[in-house]
């Protein structure tokens, strides 16, 4: 359903469970509409927790992460936050940010349902995921 991982740096399929991505669902949906944002977790190489920051609630009009104080923790893998409207790509900004820090970053595009997930690498390119 999603593209095929096109570089060998992250070969690794990206595994999340199902249950943080219904939590991340009802997160953003009570944030909408303004955006959230936090980090991943990983535990067991499958992604099982978010980590809110003091910095996860967004105003409608900062749709960027790059302000984010970036985490000393070796276990946060990544980030996510959601998109208010019906756009799944990543913004400027949000591609500086991802370069920057972690290996997974997740997009959720407004209604926030499952088909509403989008995962990139650091590159910024398309993650094939698995939903546990
Ligand atoms: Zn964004």
């Amino acid at each position: 359903m999603k593209n095929r991982i096109r570089s060998n740096k992250e070969e690794k399929l990206i595994r999340i469970e199902k249950e943080l991505l219904d939590f991340i669902s009802n997160v953003a949906k009570n944030t909408y509409p303004n955006e959230f944002a936090a980090f991943l977790r990983e535990d067991k190489d499958i992604i099982s927790e978010i980590v809110l920051s003091p910095f996860s609630i967004f105003g409608r009009n900062s749709s960027t992460i790059s302000n984010f104080s970036l985490p000393i923790d070796p276990t946060i893998i990544g980030s996510v936050h959601s998109h208010p409207g019906r756009n799944g790509h990543p913004s400027e900004s949000d591609l500086i940010f991802f370069s920057r820090y972690g290996k997974v970053h997740i997009i959720v595009r407004y209604p926030f349902e499952l088909e509403d997930y989008f995962f990139y690498s650091r590159e910024g390119e398309n993650l094939n995921y698995e939903v546990i």
